[in-house]
């Protein structure tokens, strides 16, 4: 079955079935089914080589009725104006749902960053910062890291964006960026914190289930930030992680992987490849591998028509954004596999973003009990929303978390009104 190739599409419809079920208000519907702002640049970058080469960067800002534009940049060869439009709307549904005082937003740079020495990279992302200009802002619009980005590259445009402030309004901007490193301005947790909150909605998820997670199984697409995190906290829990799918090829040991020696294997050597104790297995038979929960990590539209016949699972927790594409989610739900989806269950790293951003505002540090904590309390408020409204309309989480978002920014555009 071929599915319409438009992320931002998908996206829409998914939308569409929620605010149909709940009655939106026509007008709120049309607002929202449009990004507000789109800044596309294309600005010349110095390579090491003395060779300088054009770059295309994105920053699609799709609602602010609720606060500041917040989301991440990604650096990939696959960013483009479709992509990063339909992931800056899952911003605007994600902060809705957990209920933080932002709007939606993201970016990134089209390319592949693994072609590029570190110097280049840093000479990309500081002339990156500089094109987009007053278009970000520590009150208006703060990036953090996704796909390929990471505390460092936070770092540079942290120090790119500073210096480009007067001097006396320095000290004010730390928070124009979220993700940094601690000494920098970031938060305790933040690194972590998406796959923490993955696993607080396992944990949530597990009780409600009567599942015991000491004798569960599970395995992971992507072993970046969010897929390494989850299994590393899912450890802690005593489960067993029996397969795991990166850009450099799948592996699986239905005995267990360790997701510690494996994320020192792979910071070591770049590649799942020679990893020893787990048999290599292509995509096919890694999506068909037999376990309780399956953990999406990577990229978009893994899940589909095509293939969500073949998981053989109870719970997909959703860590990346949009890995089930519509047609995914039908074959899902009619075969009775749960969802935890991914405007719910990657919220943590948004959550701990806004904590880190009011450190900077407020000079404060919290430390990593204050951060997860104050993590746990607003992931269970957020599922506790998502599972009535689930009750309440007799629809599946992704739907009933839509509505949920949905509510909440209608009630803000019917008290303020349309200007003018
Ligand atoms: P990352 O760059 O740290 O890791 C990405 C991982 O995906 C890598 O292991 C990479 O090898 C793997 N990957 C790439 N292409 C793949 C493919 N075709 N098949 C299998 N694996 C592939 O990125 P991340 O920050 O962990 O983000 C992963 C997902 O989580 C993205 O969808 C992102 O938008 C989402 N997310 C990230 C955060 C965050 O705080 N970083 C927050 C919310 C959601």
């Amino acid at each position: 079955m071929t599915e319409n190739p438009s992320l931002f599409e998908n996206v829409n419809r998914q939308v569409e079935k929620a605010a149909d079920l709940m009655g939106l208000d026509p007008e709120v519907r049309q607002i929202l089914s449009w990004p507000t702002n789109e800044v596309v640049v294309h600005f010349p970058v110095k390579i090491a080589n003395g060779r300088v080469e054009m770059f295309t960067g994105y920053r699609i800002q799709h609602n602010s009725v609720l606060g500041p534009y917040k989301g991440g940049l990604r650096f990939h060869p696959s960013v483009n104006r479709d992509e990063v439009r339909a992931l800056a709307a899952w911003m605007t549904w994600k902060t809705a749902i957990v209920d933080i005082p932002y709007g939606g937003a993201k970016g990134g740079i089209q390319f592949d960053p693994k072609m590029y020495s570190t110097e280049d990279l840093e000479r990309i992302t500081r002339r990156f910062t500089y094109a987009l200009g007053s278009n970000i802002g520590p009150e208006y619009d703060i990036p953090a890291p996704d796909v390929n980005t990471n505390a460092q590259i936070m770092a540079w445009i942290l120090d790119t964006y500073l210096s480009m402030q007067p001097q006396q309004n320095r000290q004010d901007n730390y928070h124009v960026v979220t993700g940094k490193p601690i000494a920098s301005g970031g938060s305790a947790g933040r690194e972590k914190a998406t796959g923490q909150g993955v696993v607080y909605l396992i944990e949530r998820w597990a009780k409600d289930n009567d599942f015991d997670l000491s004798k569960a199984t599970y395995f992971v697409q992507g072993f970046g930030n969010v897929g390494s995190w989850s299994a590393k906290l899912m450890k802690e829990h005593g489960s067993i992680l029996v397969a795991v799918e990166d850009a450099t090829g799948a592996i699986r040991n239905p005995d267990g992987i360790d997701p510690d020696k494996l994320a020192a294997y792979l910071e070591e050597k770049g590649t799942l490849k020679g990893y020893p104790n787990a048999q290599r297995v292509d995509h096919v038979s890694f999506l068909r591998t037999e376990a309780d929960i399956f953990i999406p990590a990577a990229l978009e539209s893994q899940i589909t028509a095509n293939n969500a016949g073949d998981l053989n699972v109870q719970l997909i927790a959703e860590g990346a954004n949009g890995p089930t594409t519509p047609g995914g989610d039908a074959i899902l739900f009619d075969r009775g596999i749960q969802l935890l989806p991914d405007v719910l269950c990657n919220a943590g790293g948004v959550v701990v973003s806004y904590f880190e951003w009011l450190q900077n505002k407020r000079r404060e540090y919290w430390d990593l009990e204050k951060v997860d904590g104050r993590l746990h309390k607003i992931l269970m408020a957020a599922y506790g929303r998502v599972k009535d409204s689930a009750t309440e309309y007799e629809t599946d989480w992704r739907t009933a978390a839509y509505i949920v978002a949905l509510k909440r920014l209608e009630i803000t555009y019917r008290e303020r009104g349309i200007f003018p």
